[in-house]
């Protein structure tokens, strides 16, 4: 007598596209280059085109299916009118992101608007105008915003960029409710501190260095490739059931 047993579900994305903005850069790159590895279309977008046409040319060297899309978050309404010219994405990673961390008893508007524009507003409506094209297509999708750690916990200096991350929660879980019914998932990943140019004013700060030694857990700083198998992971078949929920990559930070 033979067992029918269940079978692992599929962490290749053959066939599906995906558009990977912040992109020329730290996390979106390396999310960009897990995508393609798993076997998906892949369009890097962001503002820097030079940047992106040099990660998609190496990426096509290797045999893998890439391109590149000038994109800025920050103009809401021009990216709204690219996107609906696009045909749907079956994956979206949003990895675009901006800190300016300092006290909050000094934040200035400027910071504080700049800070939002991108982390929060461009997030809300780059998820958005996905979905839109997904639901008028009447696809499924996987939407993944690149959060934070700080969007579960408070850090000194942070007090904007923590806002506009736990807000990013918020509108994750919201969207999911709401798109649930088409397929649609909406997840966020929550790292902890990786080397790239965003933290680099952290870890020029000994002080800082020291606070991140002693909270994360397992003992080391992240790498990039910590992100890769977590955004191969909710893109793909393997997490069909997970919606509207944070993955933090934290080497344990928010544990204790
Ligand atoms: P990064 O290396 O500085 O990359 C940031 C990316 O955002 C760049 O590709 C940049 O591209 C893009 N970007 C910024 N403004 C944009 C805009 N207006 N329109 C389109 N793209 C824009 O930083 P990273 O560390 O990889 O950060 C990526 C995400 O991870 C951010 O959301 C960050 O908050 C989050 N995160 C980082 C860490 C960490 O320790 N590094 C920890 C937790 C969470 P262009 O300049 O070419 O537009």
């Amino acid at each position: 007598m033979t067992l029918k047993l269940p079978r692992t579900p599929s962490f290749r994305l053959d066939g599906r596209t995906a558009l990977v903005v912040g992109a020329s850069s730290g996390i979106g790159q390396a999310a960009a280059v897990a995508l393609a590895q798993a076997g998906a279309q892949v369009v890097l977008a962001a503002r820097s085109i030079d940047r992106l046409e040099l990660t998609v040319a190496t990426l096509k060297e290797l045999g893998l299916e890439a391109s590149a899309l000038a994109l800025d978050v920050g103009d809401v309404e021009a990216m709204e009118a690219r996107l609906s010219s696009l045909p749907a994405f079956d994956i979206l990673v949003n990895s675009a992101g901006l800190a300016r961390h300092g006290p909050a008893l000094e934040t200035t508007f400027a910071d504080f608007d700049a800070v939002a524009s991108i982390n929060l507003r461009g997030a809300y409506f780059l998820t958005r105008s996905v979905a839109r094209r997904l639901i008028e297509a009447g696809k499924p999708g996987s939407l993944i915003n690149i959060s934070s750690q700080m969007a579960h916990v408070g850090g000194i200096d942070r007090a904007v960029y923590s806002a506009t991350k736990h807000a990013v929660e918020g509108f994750t879980k919201s969207m999911a409710i709401e798109w649930g019914g088409y397929g649609i998932r909406v997840n966020t990943i929550c790292p902890t501190f990786i080397r790239t140019p965003l933290a680099e004013q952290t870890f020029s700060n000994p002080e800082r260095v020291r606070w991140i030694e002693e909270k994360i857990k397992l003992g080391r700083i992240g790498e990039l490739e910590d992100i890769m198998g977590p955004v191969t992971f909710l893109a793909s078949d393997a997490s069909a059931m997970i919606t509207g929920t944070a993955l933090m990559v934290d080497g344990g930070w928010t544990a204790g």
